[in-house]
C-alpha cells in the first residue's frame, strides 16, 4: 500500500469520527434551542394571549360590577371560548379549560375531551404566572403544551401543539447537520491529502526515485528539495552519501581494474615459463628415457598441466566476477555438442573404468541459442567432476528442453542433468559445494586433486546464462547435477552433422614443409615452439623480435607467421600492423598470434591489428595444428 493511500486510511476515519462527535454535539445543542424557542413560544401565546383574554373578561365583569352573577358571568365565560375559537384557527394551537376543582374539561378545540399529562412538566414563572410545559401525548398523538391556572376562576388553561412541527425542524437540523459533517469532512480528507502529498508522499517520492537511481548509476544525485524538516535532512543526508558512493564505486572499479590488470600480467609471466615446461615436457618425453626418467617426465607434464588448470580457473572466476565475461549467444546443434563432450570426455571415463552414457530427450534436429562456450565449460566441469568422483560406475549425461520446440524461434528452458554412481556428498558438505575453495573434504584435495573452484565457475557461469545448477546426492550412492538455462530453439529439419567428418578432413589437409617464421624472444618457448611445429612437418625459421619478423616477411617466401606478442625492439601488435601495411590490399599471410593473454578482449585487439587468428599459452601440439587447418582452409 501507498504511503498516502496508508496516511488517508488511517487519518479519513479518525477524521469522521471526530467530526461526527462534532456534529452530534451540535445537532444536540440546535435541538435544546430549537425546544426552547419553541415552548417559550408557547408559553407566551398562554400568558400574553389567552391569560390576557380572561383576565381581561374578568376585569370588565368586575367594572360592571357583575362578576358574582352567574348569567353574565356565563356569557362573559362564553365570549373567551370563541375569542380562543377564534385564536386556534389563526393559530393552529389548540386550547383546554379544565376544572381545578374536578379535573373536568369545560372547554377544549379538540374534538375529545382529553388533556394532556403534566407528570413530567418543567416549571417557569412567565410574565408573573406560574406555567407548567414539557412534552406529552394526547390520543397517542405526541404534542407540546403550556398550562398554568386561573385561581378566580378556577380554571386550568393548557395550551397544546403538534408535536409534528418541532421533529421536522428538528430533523432538518439533523439532516444539515450530517450533510456538514460529510461535506466537512471530505473537504477536510481532500486538504490532509493535499498537504501528506505536498509535505510528506512527494519528497519521499523524490528521495525514492534518487535511492534507485543511485543503485543503478551509483552516482552523486540532486534531490532538489529545500524544505527544512526531518525530510529535507533526509534528502540531503542521501545525496551527500550518494556523492560518497560515487566516489567508493569509481575507487572500487580503479582497484577491480587494477586487480584484472594484475591479473592479466600475472598470468602472462606465469604462461610465459609454463609453456616452457609443459612444452620441454612434451619434448622429452619423446626422447629415448629410461623408466625412471620417463616417469619424472610425465610428472612433470601432468604437474604443468594441474598448474595451467588452477590458473585457468582463477582467472575464469576473477573474470565473471570482475563482470567481464560476456555471454556470446550463437544458434547451434546442442545435440551434436553433447555428443562431441561425450567422446571427448569417454577417454577420461574409460580411464577411470567409468561407463559414460548421453541420452537426450526432443533434442533431434533442433537448434538452441545460447553461449555455446559457457555450456560447454559447464558440462564438461560437471561430467569430468562426476567421472573423477565414480570408480566402477557409471555416468549419465540427459539433455532435454521443457517444452517441445517447434519451427518457429521460442524461448525455452534447456535441462541438463549429470547423474553419477560415485562416492557422494556428506549432507552437511552439500550446501557449500558451490562456494570458491570448496572440496568435501582435505582428503579430496589429496586423493583427487583440484581446486575446489570448478563448481564455484560453474554456478556463475549458469546465473550469466540466466540459469542455475542445483545437486541432489547421497554418499555412497551418487550425485545428481542438474544444469538449467533459459534458450531459444527452434527445430530445422536440415541440420547437418557431418561436422566431425569435415574436421578430420581438415586435419588431413594440413599440407607437409610449410615455411613458417617463428617470432619470440623466450628462447625456451621458441625451442618448444620450434619443436611442435617440427612435429607438423613445417620448416622453421626464428628471429627473436617484431622488426626482424617484418624484413623476414618482406623478403618473401614465408606461408604463416608465428608471431609472439610481447617481444623487444617491435612488439608482435607493431609488427603485425607493419606486415599488413606493406602487403596494402595484395594477399595476406596467415599471422598467427602467440600469446599469454587468457582474456578474450585483449584477443579481439590483437585481431583488430591484423592478426588472423590467436593461440593462447601453453601452446600445444593440436591448438598449433588446428590454428594452421582452419587458416589455411580459409585461403584455400
Ligand atoms: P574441484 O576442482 O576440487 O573438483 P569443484 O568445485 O569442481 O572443485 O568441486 C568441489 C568439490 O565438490 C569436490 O572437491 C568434491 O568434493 C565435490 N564434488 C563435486 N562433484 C562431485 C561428484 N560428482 N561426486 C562427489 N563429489 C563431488
Amino acid at each position: 500500500m501507498r504511503i498516502k493511500s496508508k496516511l488517508l486510511a488511517i487519518y479519513i476515519p479518525i477524521l469522521f469520527v471526530g467530526m461526527a462527535l462534532t456534529g452530534y454535539w451540535a445537532y444536540l445543542t440546535a435541538y435544546e434551542s430549537v425546544r426552547e424557542r419553541e415552548y417559550q413560544l408557547l408559553t407566551q401565546t398562554l400568558t400574553l394571549n389567552v391569560l390576557e383574554i380572561i383576565i381581561e373578561r374578568r376585569e370588565l365583569l368586575i367594572d360592571a360590577g357583575l362578576e358574582n352573577v352567574p348569567v353574565f358571568l356565563t356569557a362573559y365565560q362564553k365570549e373567551v371560548f370563541e375569542e380562543l375559537n377564534g385564536l386556534q384557527k389563526a393559530t393552529s394551537r389548540h386550547f383546554i379549560i379544565s376544572s381545578t376543582i374536578d379535573n373536568s374539561v369545560i372547554f377544549s378545540t379538540l374534538d375529545s375531551a382529553v388533556e394532556p399529562s403534566i407528570e413530567h412538566a418543567q416549571f417557569a414563572e412567565v410574565s408573573s404566572h406560574r406555567v407548567a410545559f414539557g412534552e406529552s401525548s394526547i390520543n397517542d398523538d405526541d404534542v407540546v403544551f403550556a398550562c398554568s391556572e386561573f385561581s378566580p376562576w378556577n380554571w386550568k388553561v393548557t395550551v397544546i401543539q403538534p408535536a409534528d412541527s418541532l421533529q421536522s425542524s428538528l430533523s432538518t437540523i439533523a439532516w444539515l447537520t450530517f450533510l456538514v459533517t460529510v461535506v466537512a469532512g471530505a473537504t477536510v480528507s481532500l486538504i490532509m491529502g493535499r498537504v501528506a502529498q505536498v509535505l510528506v508522499v512527494s519528497p519521499i517520492e523524490k528521495i525514492k526515485s534518487a535511492a534507485s537511481r543511485i543503485a543503478v548509476d551509483h552516482k552523486k544525485v540532486d534531490i532538489a528539495l529545500s524544505q527544512n524538516d526531518e525530510l529535507g535532512g533526509l534528502a540531503r543526508d542521501v545525496e551527500v552519501m550518494s556523492g560518497e558512493i560515487e566516489q567508493y564505486v569509481a575507487q572500487a572499479q580503479q582497484a577491480n581494474r587494477a586487480k584484472t590488470d594484475f591479473l592479466a600480467v600475472m598470468s602472462h609471466e606465469i604462461r610465459t615459463p609454463l609453456n616452457g615446461i609443459q612444452g620441454l615436457a612434451s619434448l622429452l618425453l619423446e626422447t629415448p628415457l629410461n623408466e625412471k626418467q620417463h616417469q619424472y617426465a610425465r610428472d612433470l607434464k601432468s604437474s604443468a598441466s594441474i598448474l595451467a588448470t588452477v590458473i585457468n580457473d582463477v582467472l575464469d572466476l576473477s573474470k565473471i566476477e570482475s563482470g567481464m565475461s560476456e555471454v556470446d549467444v550463437t544458434e547451434f546443434d546442442l545435440d551434436i555438442m553433447l555428443q562431441d563432450l561425450i567422446t571427448l570426455l569417454g577417454t577420461n571415463a574409460s580411464a577411470n573404468n567409468t561407463r559414460l552414457v548421453y541420452k537426450s530427450k526432443n533434442l533431434a534436429s533442433v537448434l538452441v541459442t545460447s553461449d555455446i562456450t559457457k555450456l560447454r565449460q559447464i558440462v564438461i566441469n560437471l561430467v569430468s567432476n562426476a567421472i573423477k568422483f565414480t570408480h566402477k560406475g557409471t555416468v549419465t549425461v540427459s539433455a532435454k528442453l521443457k517444452t517441445l520446440p517447434t519451427e518457429q524461434v521460442t524461448e525455452n528452458l534447456l535441462v541438463i542433468s549429470v547423474k553419477d554412481t560415485g562416492i557422494g556428498i556428506e549432507p552437511d558438505r552439500l550446501e557449500h559445494i558451490f562456494d570458491k575453495f570448496t572440496q568435501s573434504d582435505s582428503s579430496i584435495t589429496r586423493k583427487y586433486g583440484g581446486t575446489g573452484l570448478g563448481l564455484a565457475i560453474a554456478k556463475q557461469l549458469a546465473t550469466l546464462l540466466n540459469g542455475d545448477i542445483k545437486v541432489l546426492s547421497k554418499v555412497g550412492e551418487g550425485s545428481c547435477f542438474t544444469i538449467t538455462a533459459k534458450v531459444q530453439s527452434r527445430v530445422t529439419p536440415n541440420i547437418s552433422h557431418d561436422h566431425n567428418e569435415n574436421d578430420t578432413d581438415k586435419r588431413a589437409e594440413l599440407p607437409s614443409g610449410l615455411n613458417v617464421l617463428l617470432a619470440e624472444d623466450n628462447a625456451i618457448n621458441a625451442v618448444v615452439a620450434q619443436a611442435l611445429l617440427e612435429q607438423l612437418q613445417c620448416n622453421v625459421e626464428h628471429v627473436d623480435n617484431g622488426l626482424k619478423a617484418v624484413a623476414r616477411v618482406e623478403e618473401g617466401g614465408i606461408d604463416v607467421v608465428f608471431m609472439d606478442v610481447h617481444m623487444p625492439v617491435m612488439d608482435g601488435i607493431e609488427a603485425t600492423k607493419r606486415i599488413r601495411r606493406l602487403e596494402d590490399k595484395g594477399e595476406q599471410t596467415p599471422i598467427i598470434g602467440l600469446t599469454a593473454e587468457a582474456f578474450k578482449e585483449r584477443h579481439v585487439a590483437f585481431k583488430q591489428a591484423g592478426m588472423s587468428d590467436i593461440v593462447t599459452k601453453p601452446v600445444t601440439v593440436e591448438a598449433l595444428r588446428d590454428s594452421l587447418v582452419k587458416l589455411l582452409a580459409q585461403s584455400d
